[in-house]
């Protein structure tokens, strides 16, 4: 008999409604554009430091090729879940609380694959990372999402989550700082976020991959405030605070009732993290506080300098508690984020993300990125001058 099914057919209902990202159709443009200048990446300009690389490549020639622990390698489990313990006061067990993973990314897809049953709830606060809501659709979830507030400099209103809780309501996965906005949040706010989880028994997923690239104040940790721990998915890893994205490298650290069901998945899923990028980030611990610092240093003189460049352009734009992002206001141009963007990279080749990519209260903004040179940061901001002058 002639098998007649489409080629769509054979696709999961689930992979055909998940939408692409919204960047997607800008950086097809980008690409196409080789003088463009782009402000549009969500990674660090800045290559691996050398010593980490090496660490690396050393764990190669040594014959560290081969699978490692399910969990990572327990020196590498041992460092992070010290440090943790150093830094905020909580200890994770490097046995049974801590999973080193392929990237934030998998630790998130992780947590929420061992969380959620079809229909069951994550609170989400828009403008948020891209994979967000598709992380939340694709496992039959439901993200809900509540807004922050663009006159607090998009901080979120632990009242709006209060008021978004449902008895559907499974997990509230929080990003600080954010990106988009690079908004972060103070101990008042997170004990607000806190209490709202330990009143109605809700896990925090908890991203703080930004958490290094944090300016003027200290950076915390919800999992540190007292009753946390025992609620908490602490999601964080490699790619930002070392420049580290290609190598792929996060952990997810939780109370073992938690961490079990992850693992079994990431067995099934992942066998490990990659054997190499382990020994590279081992090195980035022991010896990468000053790379990190000196990285920092660096972003905080261009977010000085970018924020200042778009308020002198007439563009409203606060100054961002951490990350490498600034989210400035563009609704006084009177088009929509989508419009200013690419009529900004057609007519000036400089590629920025219409804030609506983040979520629909990213109406009005634009993220743009400041992980590139002093140099395009300049350039760029010399050309987006002169777009909203013409406009
Ligand atoms: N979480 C946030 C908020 C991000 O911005 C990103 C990357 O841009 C990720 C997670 C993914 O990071 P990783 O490279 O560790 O998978």
């Amino acid at each position: 008999m002639k098998n007649t099914k489409s080629p769509e057919s054979l696709i999961s209902t689930t992979a055909r409604e998940v939408p692409p990202s919204a960047i997607r159709e800008f950086f097809d443009i980008v690409y196409s554009m080789p003088d463009c200048i782009s402000l549009g990446v969500g990674e660090p300009d800045f290559n691996t430091p050398w010593r980490i690389s090496d660490s690396g490549i050393y764990s190669i020639k040594d014959g560290n090729t081969h699978y490692t622990s399910n969990k990572g390698l327990l020196e590498l489990r041992k460092l992070i879940t010290s440090g943790f313990e150093s830094r905020f006061g909580i200890g994770y067990s490097p046995e049974d609380e801590i999973i080193i993973t392929l990237g934030v990314s998998q630790a998130l897809d992780l947590a929420l694959r061992s969380i959620i049953n079809p229909g069951d709830e994550i609170i989400i606060v828009e403008p948020c990372y891209v994979s967000y809501k598709a992380n939340i659709s694709i496992l039959h979830g439901v993200p809900v999402a509540v807004q922050a507030d663009p006159s607090d400099g998009f901080r979120i209103d632990p009242e709006k989550i209060r008021a978004a809780v449902t008895p559907r309501t499974k997990a509230i996965l929080l990003n600080y700082p954010s990106n988009p906005t690079g908004a972060s949040l103070d101990r008042h706010a997170l004990e607000k976020i806190a209490a709202v989880a330990v009143e109605n028994n809700l896990l925090v997923l908890s991203d703080e991959i930004y958490s290094a690239i944090t300016y003027e104040n200290e950076h915390l940790s919800i999992a540190a405030l007292p009753g946390m721990k025992e609620r908490t998915v602490y999601l964080n890893g490699f790619s930002k605070s070392h420049a580290m994205t290609g190598w792929r490298l996060g952990y997810v650290m939780a109370p073992d009732y938690l961490i079990a069901p992850m693992l079994k998945i990431h067995q099934y899923t992942a066998l490990c993290a990659p054997t190499m990028a382990q020994y590279a980030a081992i090195e980035a611990i022991e010896k990468g506080e000053k790379d990190v610092r000196s990285m920092k240093n660096e972003y905080f003189k261009r977010r000085n300098y970018i924020v200042t460049r778009f308020n002198d352009a007439g563009l409203k734009c606060h100054y961002p508690d951490g990350a490498f992002y600034v989210f400035p206001e563009i609704s006084s141009c009177g088009m929509t984020s989508r419009d200013f963007a690419l009529g900004l990279l057609k007519s000036k080749k400089v590629a920025v993300v219409p804030g609506t990519a983040f979520g629909a209260v990213g109406e009005g903004y634009i993220r743009c990125s400041y992980a590139t040179s002093m140099e395009n940061i300049t350039n760029a901001l010399d050309r987006i001058a002169e777009y909203v002058r013409e406009l």
